[in-house]
C-alpha cells in the first residue's frame, strides 16, 4: 500500500508502525448546569493546572520547542478566555463544552486573523484538548511507549508532544491531520525527524506494520518490496548526516535568488517585535511587512508616540542596516481598533479599512509615522512605510504628502483592492514602492470574505483573476523602476512564489518559517523559466488549474 502525504524535511526512515490513540471528541452537551460558580471554579482550576503542566515541559526543552509550549501555557492562563468560560458557564454550559467552545471561538478568530497568529491555532486545540481530558478524568492520548524504535502513527501530534519525542525510539512520523506550516510540522523540521503530514490514507496502517517513510516523495509505503527496503535503507541517515555537519558549522543562510543569480530578496512579516531576532536566525534579509495593529489591539485610547517609538525600535532593532517595510494601521474589518473603528458597519471588510479610517483621525497617522521615524534613528534601519487599502491615486497621493512631511524617505502602498491594480499604472509612478497584498486582493476580486469558511475555497491566490491583477502591477511597477513586493501569503507558497517573480514581483515577504523552502524553490527557476510558468497559470481557468499546469512544467522540466 503506497500512501501519500505532505513531506516535511528530506529524510527516509523505515520501521514498525506504532499507532497513537485517537484525538478526544468534542464533549457532548451536558444537562443545564445549576451551581454556575462551582462549576466555573472547577473549569479555572483544570485550566491552572493544564498551564502548571504546558510550563513544566516547556522548562524541559529549548528552542522553538519552548517557546510553543510557554506560548500554550499562557493561553491557558489568558484572562480573557477564562473569562469566555465563565460567561459561557453562566449561560448553562458545563464546564467541559465551556472550554471546549470558548477555545474555539479563539482558535477562529486566530485564524482569520492569519499569518503567524493564524499558525498558533491548533496549539489552541491541544490546550482544550488537555483541559478538557482533566475535566472528565479521560486519558489523553499519549505518545506509545516502546523499547524498540518505532514509526509513530498519530491523527495529528500536539507540538508539546513533537517537542517531547525521545529521537532514540522515534523514526519519523505520518499524520493525518497538519500542514506544512503547522507548528508540528515546524517543531519535526527543526528535531530533523522526517515526517508525512497530511496523509489520510495512514488512517489504514496497523500497531507492527513495516513501513518505508520517504519524506522527500511525500510517501508511506506499507509492506514494502524486497527492492524497496534495500533502497530506502541505503537512503537511510544519510541526509541527517548532511544535515547534521551543516548543523554543526552553521552557515549563514543564503540570500534569496533565482538559478540565473537574480536577486529576490526573502523578508519576514512580523506583527511582534518579539519574532524579530528569530526571523533574522532564519535568513530574513529585511521586513517586508510590520503589522503594526497587532500592538495596539487592546488599546483603549491611541498609544503615545513615545510607547510606539519604544515598540518599534525593539522590531527593528535585529534588522539595524537592513531594509524595513512597516504597514500604517489597518483597522476595520476583522481587527478592530477602538480608537480608530468606532462606527457600526455591516460589512466591515467593505467599510472604513485601513487608509480610509486613518485618513478621518490624521492625528494617529502622524503620530505613527512619527514614531517609526524615531525609531528609525534609534535602530539605524533603512524604513520604508506603506499604507493599507489604498483604492487610487488620490488616496496614495494624500499618503505620500503625510508621509513625506513627517520625514519618511521612502513611501509605498499596498494593493490589495482590485481598483489599485487596475490602476497600477497611474499609481506606481507616485510611489518609492508596492507590496502585493494578496489575501485582500484575493477576497476582493471572488467577493468572498476571507472570514468566511463556507467560501474558504475562493480564497486562493492562485486564481487567475488574482494572477492577472498581479500582472497589471508587475508591468507597472516595472516600468516606473520601482521594487514590487508581495507580503500576502501566496509569497510563502514556494511554487506561487515563483509564479509572482514571472510576474514581476522583485521581493517576498512570509512567515519566516517558511523563507527556507521558498529560497529552495526559486534556486531552482531562471528569470525566463518563471515568466514561462506565469504565462501558464495566466491561462488557466481555476485556481487548480493554475496551480497544476505550473506543477505539470516544472515536473516536465526535472
Ligand atoms: C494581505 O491582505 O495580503 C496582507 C498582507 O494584509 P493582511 O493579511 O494583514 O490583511
Ligand atoms: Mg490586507
Amino acid at each position: 500500500m503506497r500512501i501519500s502525504g505532505i513531506g516535511v524535511g528530506r529524510g527516509v526512515a523505515v520501521g514498525a508502525v506504532l499507532r497513537m490513540a485517537e484525538p478526544i471528541a468534542a464533549p457532548l452537551d451536558l444537562p443545564r448546569v445549576e451551581d454556575a460558580s462551582a462549576e466555573a471554579s472547577r473549569a479555572r482550576t483544570a485550566l491552572a493546572a493544564t498551564a502548571t503542566e504546558l510550563a513544566a515541559r516547556a522548562a524541559l526543552t529549548d528552542g522553538d520547542a519552548r517557546d510553543v509550549l510557554e506560548a500554550q501555557s499562557l493561553f491557558a492562563q489568558d484572562p480573557t478566555l477564562i473569562d469566555d468560560v465563565a460567561a459561557r458557564i453562566e449561560a448553562g454550559r458545563c464546564a467541559e463544552r465551556a472550554v471546549y467552545d470558548a477555545f474555539a471561538a479563539c482558535r477562529a478568530s486566530l485564524e482569520a486573523l492569519g499569518g503567524h497568529l493564524a499558525e498558533r491555532a491548533a496549539d489552541l486545540d491541544d490546550v482544550a484538548r488537555r483541559t478538557v481530558a482533566r475535566l472528565t478524568g479521560a486519558e489523553m492520548p499519549v505518545v506509545p511507549a516502546s523499547d524498540e524504535p518505532f514509526v509513530l502513527v498519530a491523527h495529528d501530534l500536539a507540538p508539546a508532544d513533537t517537542a517531547a519525542l525521545d529521537l532514540d525510539k522515534v523514526l519519523a512520523i505520518v499524520t493525518v491531520a497538519g500542514s506544512p506550516t503547522s507548528h508540528t510540522a515546524i517543531l519535526a523540521r527543526q528535531r530533523r525527524l522526517p515526517a508525512i503530514v497530511g496523509a489520510a490514507g495512514c488512517r489504514d496502517l496497523a500497531d507492527g506494520d513495516l513501513v518505508v517513510v520517504d519524506a522527500p516523495a511525500g510517501l508511506v509505503v506499507s509492506e514494502p518490496s524486497r527492492a524497496e527496503l534495500d533502497g530506502a535503507l541505503a537512503r537511510c541517515g544519510t541526509v541527517d548526516a548532511t544535515e547534521a555537519t551543516a548543523a554543526e558549522t552553521p552557515a549563514a543562510p543564503r540570500a534569496g535568488a533565482l538559478a540565473d543569480g537574480t536577486p529576490v530578496p526573502l523578508l519576514a512579516n512580523l506583527a511582534d517585535p518579539a519574532e524579530a531576532a528569530g526571523a533574522v536566525a532564519l535568513g530574513a534579509e529585511g521586513v517586508g511587512l510590520l503589522r503594526t495593529e497587532f500592538l495596539y489591539l487592546d488599546h483603549r485610547s491611541a498609544p503615545s508616540v513615545a510607547v510606539q517609538t519604544a515598540h518599534y525600535t525593539e522590531a527593528f532593532r535585529p534588522f539595524a542596516g537592513r531594509r524595513v517595510e512597516v504597514r500604517v494601521l489597518d483597522t476595520g474589518a476583522d481587527k478592530q481598533l477602538a480608537f480608530l473603528s468606532h462606527r457600526h458597519e455591516e460589512n466591515p471588510a467593505l467599510g472604513r479599512r485601513g487608509l480610509r479610517a486613518l485618513r478621518e483621525h490624521e492625528g494617529v497617522l502622524r503620530d505613527q509615522l512619527a514614531a517609526l521615524v524615531a525609531a528609525r534613528d534609534a535602530a539605524g534601519v533603512e524604513l520604508a512605510v506603506m499604507a493599507p487599502m489604498v483604492a487610487d491615486a488620490d488616496e496614495t497621493e494624500y499618503f505620500v504628502r503625510v508621509a513625506r512631511a513627517a520625514g519618511v524617505v521612502q513611501v509605498g502602498i499596498t494593493v490589495e483592492v482590485p481598483s489599485s491594480a487596475v490602476l497600477a499604472d497611474q499609481l506606481a509612478p507616485l510611489v518609492d514602492f508596492v507590496s502585493l497584498g494578496t489575501n485582500d486582493l484575493t477576497q476582493y476580486t471572488l467577493a468572498a470574505d476571507r472570514m468566511l469558511g463556507t467560501v474558504a475555497a475562493y480564497q486562493d491566490p492562485w486564481h487567475p483573476a488574482v494572477l492577472r491583477l498581479a500582472r497589471l502591477v508587475g508591468e507597472a511597477t516595472g516600468a516606473a523602476g520601482i521594487p514590487l513586493g508581495v507580503c500576502g501569503e501566496a509569497a510563502g507558497d514556494p511554487l506561487l512564489a515563483v509564479v509572482l517573480v514571472g510576474l514581476g514581483a522583485t521581493e517576498l515577504s512570509m512567515t519566516p518559517a517558511l523563507l527556507a523552502e521558498v529560497r529552495a524553490e526559486l534556486a531552482r527557476h531562471t528569470l525566463p523559466e518563471a515568466r514561462e510558468l506565469a504565462r501558464a497559470a495566466l491561462g488557466a481557468r481555476s485556481a487548480a488549474e493554475a496551480r497544476a499546469v505550473v506543477e505539470q512544467s516544472v515536473a516536465a522540466r526535472r
